[in-house]
């Protein structure tokens, strides 16, 4: 089994390079904000709760997402392995799925965390927004409050998979077969876990 994750601020690219890593190496591609917004648009109780966090920028609670993720992982059977794409986002989260791995014997191969300055993913998801892609880029303000969840976690997501040897970072600005191609590189040079 190969379980990768990203990690990566809004608009880091997390879902471009997570898609190309599920098509490349055969895995599932789970998104949790993709889940979440699945759980909007059809009205379901996790979708209501979760949208009071969204709309302001804010996460939705560990135990809600966690929950979710772990019922997703555990309805898709026969697969390879995963790639994580917004998951985990906090320390709780982090270990949380490692808890849930390590109960079937298996483990996060490679956290590879996309790094794209302020700047830059203020312009990527303003454009994301004029293309309509997604509603919740829109506001500004909730774009900057999104940036700054994601930062406000980081240090401490980031410090887990470095002490554990996980940790790659990768300049997620450049072509995107460029990036891909990187991170193909070092999944690759992985060790099994
Ligand atoms: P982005 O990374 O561009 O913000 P996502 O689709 O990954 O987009 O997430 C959208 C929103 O969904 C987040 O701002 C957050 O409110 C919620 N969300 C997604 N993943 C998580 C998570 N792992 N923990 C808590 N909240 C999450």
């Amino acid at each position: 089994m190969i379980h990768l994750v990203l990690l990566g601020p809004p608009g880091a690219g997390k879902g471009t390079q997570a898609e190309r890593l599920a098509a490349h190496y055969g895995l599932e591609h789970l998104s949790t904000g993709a889940m979440f917004r699945h759980h909007i648009g059809r009205q379901t109780r996790l979708g209501r709760l979760a949208k009071g966090y969204m709309d302001k920028g804010r996460l939705v609670p560990d135990e809600l997402t966690t929950d979710m993720l772990k019922e997703a992982v555990s309805r898709h059977v026969d697969v390879k392995g995963f790639v994580f794409d917004g998951f985990p986002r906090t320390l709780a989260q982090a270990s949380a799925l490692d808890d849930f791995l390590d109960q079937s014997g298996a483990c996060v191969l490679k956290a590879l965390s996309l790094e794209v300055a302020d700047a830059d993913l203020l312009a990527r998801l303003r454009k994301r927004a004029r293309e309509g892609a997604r509603i919740d880029d829109s506001d500004e303000r909730v774009i900057r409050d999104r940036i700054a969840a994601y930062y406000e976690k980081r240090a401490p997501l980031v410090g887990y998979y470095r002490g554990r040897d996980k940790l790659e970072s990768i300049d997620g600005t450049g072509s995107i077969d460029a990036i891909s191609a990187h991170l193909i590189r070092i999944v690759d040079r992985a060790l099994p876990c």
